[in-house]
């Protein structure tokens, strides 16, 4: 008898782990929660204070600002983007491609502006075994400056980052606006269940994560903050501007300017001589209608966020996580006039 059972299990044991396998728990979007109102004794939205201070797990140093971030595309991340941001307390992830000269220029005319102890370490996938020996040895050579590294989505991941010396964890595979991962390669994780994930596990260690991606209105990037994030880096939100790169077009008497994914055709043309053989592009080019200047977008996100903040009763940014409650929905906004407003 027992012999019988054991040649059974013999047989069924290579069957089962060739099987692939599906997480049934669900996995949410910005755009399936909506943040539920909580009583307060707030009066104004003026009495809510956006900035934060960490201290960070790795390099031992502080931060105090507001905690939102300029992403590092050559189309969102400029020396433009960056001498209005910093007026704001904001950072900005200055993109890789300005050359020394330009680096010399905008240091010597704008010194106030300038965090050079932080290393943003950016893969799209950074689940490679050879990126964390990457983080490792940058920590190495660089034992006191602030090393963001990502992308991930899962917890496990967001500690190894960490144990490997990287002090904040860039959250997001997929989410954004100009990025085809998800169509190219059928990979991907909810933004919103991914930050709270990544949140958790980083915060267990005393680190840090960015939620990057994903965001398409204030109310994103106050849901970011809602599910645990500590900071949120912006590409799209912060495209279309006057600070912002990318080609001005003219069409019909209206004004457009072009943003593109970072791996897109047109950013590995401008950059790389073209896309390699072996690999598809994984980001795409719109145009986006001008804007007009940044200060104005920024001043709405951080009222949409202030006001977020009264809703739920925190009168910190540090307290919204805390009073954060989602509410699963179907439907976030009344569609009846979405395509056409004026303001
Ligand atoms: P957004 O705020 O526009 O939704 O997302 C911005 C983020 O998209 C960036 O910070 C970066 O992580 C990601 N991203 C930028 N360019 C590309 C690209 O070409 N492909 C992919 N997969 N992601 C991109």
């Amino acid at each position: 008898m027992t012999s019988c059972l054991l040649a059974l299990r013999f047989i069924a044991t290579p069957r089962l782990s060739a099987m692939p396998h599906i997480d049934n728990d669900v996995k949410l979007d910005f755009k399936d929660v909506l943040l539920r109102p909580k009583r307060s004794t707030l009066k104004s939205r003026s009495e809510v204070d956006l900035t934060r201070s960490f201290s960070f797990r790795n390099s031992k140093q502080t931060y105090i600002g507001v905690p939102i971030i300029a992403a590092n595309m050559d189309t969102v991340g400029t020396f433009e983007m960056a001498k209005v941001l910093c007026k704001f307390s904001l950072f900005t992830a200055v993109h890789k491609h300005y050359s020394l000269d330009q680096w010399q220029e905008f240091a010597s005319q704008n010194p106030d502006c300038l965090e050079v102890n932080y290393i943003c370490l950016d893969v799209a996938n950074g689940y490679s075994e050879h990126f964390v020996e990457f983080v490792k040895d940058v920590r190495k050579r660089f034992p006191q400056h602030t090393i963001m590294a990502g992308n991930v989505v899962t917890g496990e991941m967001v500690e190894e980052l960490i144990l490997s010396g990287a002090d904040i964890i860039k959250v997001g595979i997929g989410p954004g606006s100009v990025c085809t991962t998800r169509k190219k390669t059928g990979v991907g994780y909810p933004q919103l269940s991914a930050v709270m994930e990544c949140a958790d596990a980083a915060h267990g260690l005393k680190g840090h994560i960015i939620s990057d991606g994903g965001c398409s209105c204030p109310g994103d990037v106050a849901k970011a903050f809602g599910a645990g994030a500590d900071f949120v880096m912006l590409g799209g939100m912060l495209a279309g501007h006057s600070e912002s790169g990318g080609e001005l077009i003219e069409r019909d008497g209206k004004k457009y300017k072009l943003f593109y994914g970072m791996s897109s055709e047109m950013a590995m043309k401008k950059y790389a001589g073209g896309v390699a053989e072996y690999r598809a592009s994984e980001g795409k080019t719109v145009e986006v209608p001008f804007k007009g200047d940044v200060e104005h977008t920024i001043r709405d996100i951080l009222g949409g966020i202030r006001s977020t903040c009264t809703y739920v009763g925190a009168a910190k940014l540090k307290e919204l996580s805390r009073r954060t409650t989602f509410i699963r929905v179907t439907q976030q906004v009344n569609p009846i006039f979405s395509d056409a407003h004026l303001t």
